[in-house]
């Protein structure tokens, strides 16, 4: 593909992002958890991302989802992160700082209260799973060759924030109080709004410069799991299935579909579980409708990217669904 031609179809991956998700009302989807009535939609989590690291299309790649998601720039998708949103207060919390965050905070400040913001904006506060490049390194953007925010509090592992503190360029954030890095403890619930809490829960994964972190993010009336990355659920020390029921909304690791997808890899080396093997082990769980699950952070490769494939069709007909960007949950 031509560069001219290439570039076009990123931009308007970006201009077709705005202009369907930008546009104030939030896409219906089967998952999506309705308001109870008479209950005003003040805190609630916008996915804002749902792509593996390298996000979709992928960089160098012509699969055919990449091709399909090139040519059709809805199909496209940003790199897996939430926004949580407390209108009442009217502020925001990030999960994770993606290298997608321009386009991400953009999705954000056209989420707010618009007679409450001002020129600069940024979130009021930052969650960070782990020190991989789709989890981070977003938060270049805010040093002093961007928006050079002030002490914007990053809560992360002391393991991160030891990563965060004693390595550039994240030193010269931490240094200048463009950041401050907050250690949070796993299992302990702390506020970051008088209406949001979470809890981190430590996870394995593939640890190389930070240990990592799922959340647990609890509203007024509902919760929510987050985990984009985890090595197995069998090895993790909690139980997937009591975690999962404790909340109404559970967005889990799907980076990859099924070994089909990865015939080159020996599979004791994916750091992932596959989407068929959680749909077993949750399958009680979604079909009794009692929590919504979503798998995202999808990677490039997913069998279940494509619309019409048999993938997304197993996914849908076992109850479960893929996160999209742009979805919206009430909590
Ligand atoms: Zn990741
Ligand atoms: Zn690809
Ligand atoms: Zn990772």
């Amino acid at each position: 593909m031509r560069r001219r031609t290439f570039l076009h179809s990123c931009f308007g991956a970006v201009a077709g992002l705005k202009a369907e998700f930008l546009s104030g009302k939030p896409k219906s989807y089967p998952g999506h958890i309705s308001e109870k009535p008479g209950q005003a939609e003040n805190v609630l989590v916008k996915v804002i991302g749902t792509a593996q690291d390298g996000g979709i299309p992928h960089i160098g790649c012509f699969c055919s989802n990449c091709q399909r998601a090139l040519k059709k720039p809805q199909l496209s998708r940003f790199i897996s992160s939430l926004a949580l949103f407390d209108l009442t207060e009217n502020k925001t919390i990030l999960v994770d700082a993606t290298p997608d965050i321009r386009a991400q905070t953009m999705m954000i400040r056209e989420r707010m209260n618009p007679k409450k913001t001002t020129n600069r904006y940024w979130p009021d506060g930052i969650l960070l799973t782990h020190a991989h490049i789709g989890h981070y390194t977003g938060l270049m953007f805010y040093g002093y060759e961007a928006l050079s925010t002030d002490r914007l509090p990053v809560y992360c592992s002391k393991r991160m924030n030891d990563f965060l503190t004693q390595n550039g360029p994240w030193s010269q954030l931490v240094g200048q109080k463009n950041i401050l890095a907050k250690t949070i403890s796993p299992g302990k619930r702390f506020s970051v709004t008088s209406q949001i809490s979470i809890l981190a829960l430590q996870v394995p994964h593939r640890d190389e410069y930070s240990d990592t972190l799922g959340f647990q993010i609890k509203g007024p009336n509902r919760s929510l799991l987050y985990i984009p990355d985890i090595r197995n659920w069998k090895i993790w020390d909690r139980s997937v299935v009591e975690e999962v029921q404790k909340v109404d909304i559970a967005l889990l690791d799907g980076t990859f579909f099924s070994p089909e997808e990865l015939p080159s890899r020996d599979l004791s080396s994916i750091g992932h579980p596959f989407i068929l093997d959680s749909m077993k082990i949750l399958s009680e769980i979604a079909q009794s409708g009692k929590t919504q699950i979503f798998f995202t952070h999808l990677n490039h490769s997913n069998l279940a990217l494509d619309p019409d494939g048999d993938a997304r069709k197993m996914i849908e007909k076992n109850a479960f669904a893929l996160a999209e960007d742009g979805m919206e949950f009430s909590l």
